[in-house]
């Protein structure tokens, strides 16, 4: 494998490609789009998880973009959350938008959250009637659970 010199630092020799625009960085000068920099990978759009960018890219058009991501999961965090069983509490509460429907997810927490982060894209901080149902699967060696969910986004 021949070795690529990063053009940010020079000096190291094991640079890695970034993934928009092709120029070589080496892991202390470019960006990972990893669990440490956004935590729930699963939200991002496909064109961000798990990419290396370079500091150029990272600067101009990245970093921007996970600034307003970071912000839309804070919001998903703090969404007040209402189950289908509490309905006596929400039922005066008008549902207005389009139920939020997320299918084939691994656990219970990462679909809530997906669930909440659809919401507060939409500028939504509170999620009621959300039903969560898990169902197991048989995948030949071992069995897996997936989750599917809908929940209604609303403002309270
Ligand atoms: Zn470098
Ligand atoms: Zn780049």
């Amino acid at each position: 494998m021949k070795n690529t010199e990063c053009t940010v630092c020079c000096k190291n020799k094991t640079a890695l490609q970034c993934d928009q625009c092709s120029s070589a960085s080496c892991k202390h000068c470019c960006y990972f789009i990893d669990e440490n920099c956004f935590e729930f990978q699963s939200l991002l759009p496909e064109e961000l998880q798990g990419k290396i960018f370079c500091p150029n890219c990272y600067h101009e058009s990245i970093s921007d973009k996970i600034e307003l991501l970071q912000e839309t999961l804070r919001a998903a965090k703090q969404m007040d959350i209402y189950g289908k069983e509490q309905s006596a509490e929400t039922r005066l509460i008008r549902r207005q938008a389009k139920l939020l429907r997320i299918k084939d997810c691994d656990d219970r927490k990462e679909i809530l959250i997906q669930l909440a982060f659809l919401a507060a894209q939409q500028g939504f901080n509170t999620l009621v009637d959300v039903d969560l149902r898990s169902t197991k699967v048989n995948n030949g060696s071992y069995v897996k659970t997936i989750w599917s969910g809908t929940a209604s986004p609303v403002n309270k």
